[in-house]
């Protein structure tokens, strides 16, 4: 892969000229294109829908979910966006890919339980160890 690294940029519409290494993501239009990270510069369109591509964005670093398969282009590679991270897919098990997603889903777990626990789960929990 000759872009190993892809930070998000919010757009209405996507640029003309795209650069490498940034996965553009257009809420409005609910989908994203990139560069294709294997260096060929052919534009990747990625739909953000529930039966195509799943964004996650944790302070700037973006995963996409599942594999970005480029299938229909000539270069063909395949590379998963993990953690602003680009990961060459051809190095990574159908298990790890998936393993990839469980870990991804527990981290957005832990970060809404760390946002949304009030403080009566604190003393909910105060009061537990105190009758235990
Ligand atoms: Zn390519």
């Amino acid at each position: 892969m000759r872009i190993s690294t892809i930070r998000p940029a919010y757009v209405e519409s996507f640029p003309k000229a795209l650069e490498d290494g940034v996965l553009y993501i257009s809420r409005t239009f609910g989908t994203t294109c990139h560069r294709c990270c294997c260096g060929c510069g052919t534009k990747i369109v990625a739909p953000l829908r529930p039966t195509e591509y799943r964004l996650t964005d944790f302070g700037g670093r973006v995963s996409l979910y599942p594999s970005v398969g480029n299938w229909n282009h000539q270069c063909q590679s395949h590379y998963v966006i993990r953690n602003g991270q680009v990961i060459p897919a051809g190095s990574m098990s159908a298990a790890e890919i998936a393993e990839g997603r469980a870990h991804d889903e527990g981290e957005k777990r832990a970060y809404y339980a760390a946002t949304t626990r009030s403080w009566l789960e604190d003393v909910w929990e105060w009061l537990q160890s105190r009758f235990r």
